[in-house]
């Protein structure tokens, strides 16, 4: 299936693909709360064609207040492993892009380490092809991969040229403790050609300059995930240890929460001074809002929600018109911000997009 998110195109800059070979997660962070995947699957579940209901009936439930959730339960899909190979023999194949897993998470607890190595057997086959692979667990990758869950699938050393990880993480305690876990990647090999971080939905101010992991094997010396080490950057974390790729992208959504835009600077230009690509994805349901001097709103007539946005991120308070327009009570660095709708929110960061893409190691 085709998927639209701007990230995962193909080399040729067309829409790439989404590969689904499990169904049903657990939430495990704050990010988690309004999964879009949820409703998804829900309504996959209720599908016309019984071929696609059936497969996805079972793995969301709905409580008496209406709300959705996972329930627990995790499927595997052995026969949709082969798609990228059967795709891969299509005469008008050209090189795809595939998103891994997007509506779940590859290495989730419940999904069989034998089920993951299946699918690096595919992927390492459909060599002319990239594939993506976003996950909220990366402390289970080096594990599955390299052995200490007992497959010893990778020798030391091994990798695949055209396979990308990505942690997912939503605010600094996530950044923390889920990019060093995916950095270890980096350690069994330095072949991995593209590691990075997705901070989707933003949810609070990240700094990524004072998240270190051991440089070297003795561990005694220390390098920040955007560099070399903790003063002075090196371009695209060059040593072999830092991220690749940072994306950054607010919430949409019905019970969306805003993203302050001074987080998304902070990330930016921490990723400009190291030499890391950086993209913007989306601002999500809330744009930004500010309050002119005068105190008249722009968007007055819109009647659309507001919010103030503390820059700690931890207190987001809905507002009324008329106590966003008393703007004096505003505390430094708190923002205003709209609820107006992921389109026209947009994706200007700074009045214009960002869309570095990261150069692939070479090994
Ligand atoms: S890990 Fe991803 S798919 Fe699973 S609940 Fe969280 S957001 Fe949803």
């Amino acid at each position: 299936m085709s998927t639209a998110i701007s990230w995962a195109q193909n080399p040729d800059g067309t829409p790439g693909e989404t590969w689904d070979f499990t169904g049903g997660c657990t939430k495990c962070s704050p990010g988690c709360a309004n999964c879009w995947a949820i409703k998804d699957i829900w309504r996959m579940s209720h599908h016309p064609n019984p071929k696609i209901s059936e497969r996805h009936t079972g793995l969301v439930c709905k409580a008496e207040d209406g709300s959705l959730n996972w329930t627990g339960e995790v499927r595997c899909w052995d026969e949709r492993l082969k798609i990228p190979v059967e795709n891969a023999k299509r005469r008008n194949h050209k090189p795809t892009a595939y998103f891994v897993c997007s509506r779940t998470d590859l290495f989730h607890p419940a999904v069989p380490a034998e089920m993951i190595t299946a699918a690096y057997d595919v992927m390492g086959h459909c060599s002319d092809d990239r594939f993506i692979i976003l996950t909220k667990r990366p402390e289970r990758i080096v594990p599955v991969l390299y052995g200490e869950e007992g497959h010893f699938y990778f020798g030391g050393g091994d990798y695949l040229p055209n396979v990308w990880h990505l942690t997912t993480v939503e605010n600094q305690e996530m950044a923390d403790k889920r990019i060093p876990e995916l950095l270890k990647l980096r350690a069994e090999s330095p072949g991995w050609p593209v590691l990075g971080v997705s901070i989707e939905p933003m949810l609070a101010g990240i700094d990524l300059t004072r998240i270190t992991v051991p440089l070297g094997e003795c561990g005694f010396v220390t390098g920040t995930v955007l560099g070399s080490d903790g003063t002075s950057f090196s371009p695209g974390g060059a040593n072999g240890i830092g991220l690749d790729w940072v994306i950054v992208g607010g919430e949409s959504g019905k019970n969306a929460r805003p993203m302050h835009p001074d987080w998304v600077r902070k990330v930016r230009d921490d990723c400009r001074a190291a030499g890391v690509a950086f993209y913007f994805k989306q601002w999500g349901e809330w744009g930004d809002a500010p309050i002119p001097p005068s105190g008249h709103f722009e968007f007055e007539r819109d009647g659309n929600l507001l919010a103030i946005v503390h820059p700690n991120g931890l207190h987001i308070t809905p507002v009324n018109r008329l106590q966003a327009q008393i703007g004096h009570w505003l505390e430094e660095r708190q923002r205003t911000m709209m609820r107006i709708g992921k389109k026209r929110a947009g994706r200007l960061l700074d009045s214009r997009t960002w869309e570095e893409f990261p150069e692939v190691r070479k090994r």
